[in-house]
Formats: structure tokens, C-alpha cells, sequence
């Protein structure tokens, strides 16, 4: 049954009839609860069917004709039109936006969606991962700008009121019911793989579910630290959320390119032994430690390798596991 064709009246109920202890959270709590009940009802061969079929039909080559005006396509029509509010760059490869947020659209901390924007009258989406709490009532991404990227050389001029479709129907790996329980989670991302770990941050489960939470950070320059940077203090001094980040929340944040306080690839960090060295704390074991990977694609794969030669199993959400993995982007 999927609740957003309920009538908002018989909705109602059930959220109040959820406990929880903090009660600004009371709603924003059964709306992931509520979201979680309509991604249970699928398979993954639904889920990636969803998100197959969408990625496939919604890729048209880089348009540089003049926009002709076309009736949307079914598939256009079943797209979500946000409206951007806010724009933030940082240097000339990364941006973070804002958008509003259809009240129906549901997400679980760590998904991502397929958005974009419209070119000569045709859905121009790529996978991006929600940044947002699922309590929030806007939508958060944090974007690469690819000079000659079709989306995101458009994407990276959108002003305050400008259009932003989505899809929406959200999926992805990196999920707390994907993993065992632990006592330690590691959260690694490099470059724009810090997004939907940016969700996960301002999800109040994961300090509930973890004694210590590692967000371990790898970027070539300094300056394309500060996203990241920002949502960590945020999440310190939030006044429901530092409670019970406070002592939990240890961010580490690693330069590749630079002079930097931490330097080196968050693989070979691990591999010799320097990051837990710098933290103060034993290196990964299994029987303890759950980690969840986003990065570019070479970094999943060597820490997938690695992990799996220290006993960690992957996880999906068929069987949970001690470590998930997205890649942060695509190599083509
Ligand atoms: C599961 C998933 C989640 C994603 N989440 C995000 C996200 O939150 N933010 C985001 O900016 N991108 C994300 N991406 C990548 C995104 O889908 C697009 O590839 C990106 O927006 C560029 O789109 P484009 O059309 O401009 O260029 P594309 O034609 O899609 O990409 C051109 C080339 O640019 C490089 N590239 C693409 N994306 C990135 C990136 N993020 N970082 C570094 N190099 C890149 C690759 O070499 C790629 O071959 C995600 C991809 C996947 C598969």
C-alpha cells in the first residue's frame, strides 16, 4: 500500500501513534517510517528496474540545438518539478543547492535519486544522493560541475526559482538496514561521495545504532573540504542532533594534493595504519566495525578488495552485511 495515494487525514494517525523520545521529531520520525514500509514493498529487481529504465530513457546526448517546445512525455509528467531556493559554491568544481520539497516525496537517509533538469523539452537526470535529513522539508545535493558533463555544465547555473526535476522513486545500497549491528561505523567518501553520507550525518538512528561514528574524508584539494566541514558542525550544533553527536560524531579529513594536517588516499591511510594512529583507536575489525564506502570508482574497488581480505562481509538489502558500497559516480 503506498501512503502517499492516502488522504492526508488517514495518515495522520498512524504518526501520532509513533513513540519517540524527542518530540520535535515525533512527525519527521513516521515519515521515514512510512517510507521505509513503501521501499519494503518492493524487490530489488523492482528497485532497479525503477532506476534502470529511468536512467536509460532519460539520457539524451548533450543538446546544443535551441530548445524546442514539446509536449512532456509520460515519463516527464511522473517527475517531481522543484523549485531551487538556495546556491552555494565552494570552488570551480563543487556546488550545493537547495530545493523545495513535495510532501510526498519520501527517501531513507543515504539514497539516492535520479534529478536533473529539463533541455529542448526532454528530463536531462543523473543519480545524485540526497544530502537532506528525511526529517527536512527542503532537498539538499552537493554536485561536481563537469565543464563539458551535459547536466552538470547546465546545472551548475541555476538560480534561486529555476526548475529541478526528480524522480521520484530514490534507491541505493548505503542504508543502515544494510548493515549488522556494530559498535564502531566508518563512514569513507571521497570528493562528492560525501553526499549521502551528509543525510546519514543528520539521521539521529545512526547515533543510536553505533557507539562511535567515523566520518573519514578524502578530497585532492583543501578547499573542496568545506562542504563537508560545514554539515559536521552543523550536525555538533544542532540543538537535537548534538546531543547526541557530541561525543560519538570524529570527522577526519584527508588532502591529496597539498600541504595539509592530514595527507594521503584514505586506502593506503588505512593500510598502514595511519588514520587509527591519528585517531587514537585499534584499526578495522569485523566483529566490531561496520563501514559504508562512496567514492570514485577506483577507491570502492580497492577498499572492497580490502575489507573482504579482513573478513568483512558486503552487505545488501537481502542479507545484512558489515560493509556497503556506492560508487559516487560512473566512469564512462
Ligand atoms: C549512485 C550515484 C550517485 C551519484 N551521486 C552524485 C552526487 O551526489 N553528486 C554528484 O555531483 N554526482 C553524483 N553522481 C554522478 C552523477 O550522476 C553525474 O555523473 C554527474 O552529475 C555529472 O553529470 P554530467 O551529465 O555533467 O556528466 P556525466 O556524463 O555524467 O559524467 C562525465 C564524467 O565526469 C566524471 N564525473 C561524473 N560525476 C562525477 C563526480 N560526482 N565526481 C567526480 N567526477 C565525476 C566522470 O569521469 C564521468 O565519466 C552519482 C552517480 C551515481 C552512479
Amino acid at each position: 500500500m503506498f501512503l502517499d495515494k492516502l488522504p492526508a487525514d488517514e495518515i495522520v494517525p498512524f504518526t501520532f501513534k509513533v513513540q519517540y523520545r524527542r518530540p520535535v521529531m515525533v512527525r519527521t520520525l513516521s515519515l521515514r517510517t512510512c517510507a521505509v514500509k513503501v521501499m519494503d514493498e518492493m524487490d530489488d529487481t523492482e528497485r532497479a528496474a525503477e532506476f534502470t529504465g529511468d536512467a536509460l530513457e532519460m539520457e539524451p546526448a548533450f543538446a546544443t540545438a535551441a530548445p524546442v517546445k514539446q509536449a512532456p512525455s509520460k515519463k516527464s509528467a511522473s517527475l517531481l518539478r522543484e523549485q531551487v531556493l538556495e546556491i552555494h559554491h565552494y570552488t570551480d568544481k563543487l556546488f550545493s543547492f537547495r530545493t523545495t520539497r513535495t510532501q510526498s516525496f519520501r527517501f531513507q537517509s543515504g539514497q539516492f535519486a535520479m534529478i536533473g533538469l529539463e533541455v529542448a523539452g526532454r528530463p536531462l537526470l543523473r543519480a545524485y544522493s540526497i544530502c537532506s535529513a528525511y526529517y527536512d522539508e527542503w532537498l539538499e545535493f552537493f554536485s561536481i560541475k563537469v565543464p563539458e558533463g551535459p547536466l552538470t555544465s547546465r546545472l551548475q547555473h541555476i538560480k534561486p526559482g529555476d526548475e529541478i526535476l526528480i524522480n521520484p522513486k530514490p534507491t541505493g545500497t548505503l542504508l543502515l538496514g544494510n548493515l549488522r549491528p556494530g559498535k564502531r561505523l566508518f563512514l569513507l567518501a571521497t570528493g562528492t561521495g560525501f553526499a549521502p553520507f551528509a543525510s546519514l550525518l543528520r539521521d539521529p538512528d545512526i547515533y543510536e545504532a553505533f557507539d562511535a561514528v567515523y566520518i573519514v574524508y578524502g578530497c585532492r584539494l583543501a578547499a573542496e573540504l568545506e562542504y563537508a566541514t560545514g554539515v559536521t558542525i552543523d550536525v555538533r550544533e544542532h540543538e537535537l542532533l548534538g546531543e547526541l553527536a557530541a561525543d560519538k560524531l570524529h570527522y577526519y579529513a584527508s588532502v591529496t594534493r597539498e600541504p595539509y594536517h592530514h595527507q594521503g588516499r584514505i586506502t593506503d591511510l588505512i593500510e598502514n595504519g595511519r588514520l587509527f594512529a591519528d585517531l587514537g583507536v585499534p584499526g578495522l575489525d569485523a566483529q566490531n566495525d561496520r563501514v559504508m564506502i562512496c567514492g570514485n570508482p577506483d577507491m570502492t574497488a580497492q577498499l572492497r578488495a580490502m575489507l573482504g581480505a579482513r573478513d568483512f562481509l558486503e552487505g545488501s538489502s537481502t542479507v545484512p552485511g558489515d560493509f556497503v558500497v556506492e560508487k559516487a559516480f560512473a566512469d564512462r
